[in-house]
């Protein structure tokens, strides 16, 4: 039977720590009840620096419940991201199947049941998305889902509408570990894994206690650094601005040869306005050139692995 680790990242949750523990302690049993997950499966809360009661009532209800409450505190506050990879990575080598969940309750806990189904049918990856966004505020959600669109646009793979709620096998935080990058996007780091994969879709819910942790200069820095951990696309859009301003350089060239047959301007004027112009151009094309070798640097930085093997035939 299959050990299911539900991995919840906390900061400063002490709020909804006893329900989140309580809605998702009864989702670990009705799956034990079924059938469909171990015994000894559990809840790892990972205390991410908080500044309130938070870790004591995670030691509080590890004590209650030795089985099914576990804890993982961080020296100090690491954010959303870190906090996440911290506890996926220590509860990989207790359980065979990880699934990871906000503090908040926000992300239905019912739909739980049906991503360890999806597991059980092969899938190493399942990812929870949002039906819709009626609860969230106008700005959450414009700002929200711009950042997918740009995210697109950028060329980086992100499911549409998921955060951080999905189901990972064991072998897939395995690899995913092995990503060994210092900025971290989980959500755009996942489908690099190239695990079969699946959906499952459910209604956001409001916050069931406290407030958000994710305050826009936190969001905007999330959405910048996506963008710049999964993209080159911004340096190739200043040699493209380069080459667009050469192109206008050459126009602007005929005009100010024309106007100075026509001998209607300020000596000096023609040579001026024509170095600017190829100038510009050219020192951003070359800025750009440069920044392609520095493209090139960050992703070998980076030290990705080069491909991921899903399966070999072989004889015994
Ligand atoms: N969180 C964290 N460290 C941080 C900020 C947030 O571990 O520095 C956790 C937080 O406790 C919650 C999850 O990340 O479980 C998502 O945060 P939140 O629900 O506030 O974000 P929102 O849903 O508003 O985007
Ligand atoms: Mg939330």
């Amino acid at each position: 039977m299959d050990k299911l680790g539900i991995v919840v990242p906390c900061y400063n949750e002490e709020e909804v720590l006893k329900l989140a523990s309580e809605a998702l302690r009864q989702v670990l049993d009705g799956l034990i009840a079924k059938g469909k997950i171990d015994k000894d499966s559990f809840i790892l809360f990972v205390n991410d620096g908080s500044k309130d009661r938070t870790w004591e009532l995670i030691e509080e209800e590890h004590k209650a419940h030795p089985v099914s409450v576990r804890g993982v505190k961080l020296a100090g506050n690491v954010g959303h991201q870190y906090a996440l990879t911290a506890g996926l990575v220590t509860a990989k080598d207790m359980c065979d199947v990880t699934i990871s969940i906000d503090a908040d309750l926000q992300d239905d806990v019912d739909v739980i049941e049906e991503m360890i189904d999806k597991f059980h049918e092969g899938k190493d990856i399942v990812y929870g998305v949002r039906k819709e966004r009626k609860t969230d505020t106008f700005f959450k959600r414009t700002t929200a889902q711009g950042f997918y669109k740009v995210m697109q646009l950028m060329g980086v793979k992100t499911v549409y509408n998921h955060a951080d709620f999905r189901l990972m096998s064991k072998r897939a935080v395995e690899q995913f570990s092995k990503y060994e990058e210092t900025n971290l996007f989980i959500r755009g780091m996942v489908p690099l894994l190239g695990y079969e994969t699946d959906c499952v879709y459910y209604n956001r819910k409001e916050r069931a206690a406290g407030e958000s942790k994710y305050p826009l200069k936190k969001m905007l820095a999330l959405a910048f650094n996506g963008i710049s951990s999964f993209s080159v696309k911004p340096i190739n859009f200043i040699t493209g601005l380069g080459v667009a301003i050469v192109i206008l350089a050459i126009l602007a060239a005929i005009y100010a040869f024309i106007s100075f047959f026509a001998g209607n301007v300020v000596p000096g004027w023609t040579s001026l306005i024509l170095s600017v112009w190829f100038l510009g151009g050219i020192q951003l094309i070359s800025i750009g050139l440069v920044g392609q070798y520095i493209g090139k640097i960050y992703m070998e930085v980076k030290h990705r692995p080069r491909y991921n093997i899903e399966k070999v035939l072989d004889v015994e």
